[in-house]
């Protein structure tokens, strides 16, 4: 059985996480990597799973607004999108039909960023 790791995004056998990695589900080669690296991917992350959300609330909101201040350029740029995104239509319901009626310059902005993939299959379109 192998271990899921947040960080490179991969199964990955036991012996290959630390005490403490396993906790946090770390793999030991990401422990290495740089702090603010792993920050930004898990921000990233954060930032996706909001929007697989079915409603963006208000603390989620105050959260994005931080992460919208990050030093890293593209977690910056994710979180403004998501924010926008959460003004227009905080649900996810009928999100991307709304945008591109209101907001088309922020529905390309999460396709260019792959953000939309987090809104998943069209059934809602
Ligand atoms: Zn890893």
């Amino acid at each position: 059985m192998g271990h899921y790791c947040r960080i490179c995004g991969r199964s990955r056998p036991n012996e290959k996480f630390s005490g403490k990695g396993h906790r946090n589900h770390v793999c030991k080669k990401c422990q290495q990597r740089p702090k603010a690296e792993r920050e930004a991917i898990e921000q990233q992350d954060e930032i996706f799973g909001y929007l697989k959300q079915s409603n963006i609330s208000d603390r989620n909101m105050k959260r994005l607004q931080e992460l919208a201040e990050s030093e890293n350029p593209r977690t910056g740029r994710l979180a403004q999108i998501a924010r926008d995104v959460a003004i227009v239509k905080s649900h996810k319901r009928r999100r991307l039909k709304v945008l591109a009626e209101k907001r088309p310059d922020l529905l390309a902005a999460l396709e260019e960023t792959g953000l939309i993939l987090a809104q998943g299959g069209g059934v809602d379109f």
